[in-house]
C-alpha cells in the first residue's frame, strides 16, 4: 500500500464501540492509515454505529448525507474517499444500507473488524462489498495491538473488551441479534492485553462486554473462570491501580464477583447495574429473569461486602402493558435503592424484537410524563449523593488538562468529574483531593498537602440507604 493515509472514526453509542473503534485504527494502522480528527480531508471514513437508541438508523442515514457532500468535494479534487459503515445498525440493515445510501463502499458487521485491510483492498477490486456475517474464527486472535504510541495517545484509562454477545433475550433488547451469541475471551488473551496497555501507562482499566458478568472465559488448564476470578488476576498486574466492568445483569452476579468487592481494592466502589422497572410484572414481560425483590437483595449483598459501594443502574418506562401501578413500583424502588445516578429513557420498539409486537403499547404522552416524574427521583438522589462529597477527600486518577490553565480533569472513585490546580507532569497520578465545591456537572478539588500520590484504597463514601 501507498503513503499514509488518513482515516476517520465516529463512533456512536456504547464504550464497546469506543473499544471497537480504536481496535479498527489499530488493525489499519500497519497499512499506511493515520487517524485524523475530522471526517474532511479523510481517505476512509468509518462510521462505528449503534443501535440502541431510538431511530439509530435514521441518525446514520442523515448522517451519511453529510459525508456524501465531503465525498463529492473529494471527488472534485481527484480524491477518493471510502466510506464504510460498521456497528450494529450495519449488522441490522446489511445490504438495505447501499440500497439506501449510494455514497457508502462498505457494510461491515462487529465480527469482522479484524478483515477491514482485506474488506478494504475487495472493494477496490470488486466494488461495493457488505460482510455481516457471524466468522467462525475469533476476531480477538486476528486484531493487531495498538502501538505503544497509539496506547498512551488514548490516555491513562482503557477499556478491554472480555465479552461480547449475549444470550439472555431480553424482549426490548436487539443486541443478541446483532452482536451474536455470547463469547468470552481466554484469560491469557486478557491479560497479555492488560499487561501491554500498564506498560504503556495505563492506570485504570474497565472491563466490558455486553452482558460483562455472564464472562466464563477459558483460563489455564481450560477451567472456566467467572469475571471474579478474571479481576483478581488483572488486579495482580503491575501497574493497574483501577477496575471497573460494564454493563452487568443482575441476574449473573454471582458469588465470586460480589466476594472481589470486597477482596480486590483496585475495584472501584461503583457499579452500573441496570435494573429496567421495578416492577416484577413488567420484569417478566421483559424476561428479564430477576424480580424487585431479587434485586434488593443482590444490592444488600453487594452492599455488605463493600459498604461505599454507589449503584448505577438504567430503566426503561413506558414498556408495553405498564400501568400507573407499575410504573409506581419503579420510582418506589429507586428511593428504596437511592441510585447515584441512572440512565432512563422512554420504551420505543425495535424492529425484530418481540416486545416491538406486543399489545398495550403505552401511548407517548404518558411515556413523557413518566419520564420527567422518573428523571426527577433519579436526580434528587444523584443531587444527594454528589452533595455528600463536599469537604471529603478521596483518590483522583488525573487524566488529562482541564479547561483552564494550570487545571487538570480527573475521576473520583465514583467517575465523577474533579477538577483540581495541578501540575501537568501528575497526569497519570492518583492523588489524595479534598472536594471544596460540587457543580452540576463536576466536582472541584484541592490536592492534599503535602501532595502525595495514592495506592489504591476504599474511599469512604456510604451511599446505602439514600
Ligand atoms: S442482558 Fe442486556 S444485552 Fe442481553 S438482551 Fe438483555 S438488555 Fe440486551
Amino acid at each position: 500500500m501507498s503513503g499514509p493515509r488518513k482515516l476517520f472514526v465516529k463512533s456512536y453509542g456504547c464504550q464497546m464501540n469506543v473499544y471497537d473503534s480504536n481496535r479498527m485504527a489499530d488493525v489499519l494502522a500497519p497499512h499506511g492509515f493515520i487517524e485524523t480528527a475530522a471526517p474532511d480531508g479523510a481517505d476512509l471514513v468509518i462510521l462505528n454505529t449503534c443501535h440502541i437508541r431510538e431511530k439509530a438508523a435514521e441518525k446514520v442515514y442523515s448522517e451519511l448525507g453529510r459525508i456524501r457532500k465531503l465525498k463529492e468535494a473529494a471527488d472534485r479534487s481527484n480524491r477518493h474517499m471510502l466510506v464504510a459503515v460498521a456497528g450494529c445498525v450495519a449488522q441490522a440493515e446489511g445490504g438495505e444500507i447501499l440500497r439506501r445510501a449510494s455514497v457508502v463502499d462498505l457494510v461491515l458487521g462487529p465480527q469482522s473488524y479484524h478483515r477491514l485491510p482485506d474488506l478494504i483492498d475487495r472493494v477496490a477490486r470488486e466494488g461495493r462489498v457488505v460482510d455481516t456475517e457471524f466468522p467462525v474464527e475469533d476476531k480477538f486472535d486476528f486484531l493487531a495491538p495498538p502501538s505503544r504510541e497509539a496506547t498512551r495517545a488514548r490516555g491513562v484509562t482503557a477499556f478491554v473488551t472480555v465479552q461480547e454477545g449475549c444470550d439472555r433475550f431480553c424482549t426490548f433488547c436487539v443486541v443478541p441479534y446483532t452482536r451474536g451469541a455470547e463469547v468470552s475471551r481466554p484469560v491469557a488473551q486478557i491479560v497479555a492485553e492488560v499487561e501491554r496497555l500498564a506498560a504503556a501507562g495505563v492506570r485504570e482499566v474497565t472491563l466490558i462486554g455486553q452482558n460483562v458478568n455472564a464472562y466464563h472465559g477459558a483460563g489455564p488448564g481450560r477451567a472456566e473462570w467467572t469475571l471474579g476470578r478474571l479481576l483478581h488476576r488483572v488486579a495482580e498486574i503491575e501497574g493497574i491501580a483501577r477496575l471497573r466492568y460494564t454493563t452487568s445483569h443482575p441476574a449473573d452476579m454471582d458469588d465470586s464477583l460480589i466476594a472481589a468487592h470486597r477482596d480486590v481494592p483496585q475495584l472501584m466502589p461503583c457499579l452500573h447495574l441496570p435494573v429496567q422497572s421495578g416492577s416484577d410484572r413488567v420484569l417478566a414481560a421483559m424476561k428479564r429473569r430477576h424480580t424487585r425483590t431479587r434485586y434488593i437483595e443482590i444490592v444488600e449483598r453487594l452492599r455488605t461486602a463493600r459498604p461505599d459501594l454507589a449503584l448505577t443502574s438504567d430503566f426503561i418506562v413506558g414498556f408495553p402493558g405498564e400501568s400507573d401501578e407499575d410504573f409506581h413500583e419503579t420510582v418506589t424502588l429507586v428511593d428504596h435503592i437511592g441510585f447515584a445516578g441512572a440512565f432512563s429513557f422512554k420504551y420505543s420498539p425495535r424492529p425484530g424484537t418481540p416486545a416491538a409486537v406486543m399489545a398495550d403499547q403505552v401511548s407517548d404522552e404518558i411515556k413523557v410524563e413518566r419520564l420527567a416524574r422518573l428523571q426527577a427521583a433519579i436526580d434528587r438522589h444523584q443531587a444527594a449523593f454528589n452533595a455528600r462529597t463536599l469537604g471529603m477527600t478521596f483518590s483522583v486518577l488525573l487524566e488529562k488538562p482541564g479547561r483552564h490553565p494550570g487545571q487538570l480533569v480527573g475521576r473520583s472513585p465514583y467517575l465523577q468529574p474533579v477538577q483540581v490546580m495541578a501540575p501537568p507532569d501528575l497526569i497519570g497520578e492518583i492523588v489524595a483531593a479534598r472536594i471544596i465545591e460540587v457543580g452540576p456537572n463536576s466536582l472541584f478539588g484541592v490536592l492534599d498537602e503535602p501532595l502525595k500520590p495514592m495506592r489504591p484504597q476504599r474511599a469512604a463514601l456510604a451511599v446505602a440507604g439514600a
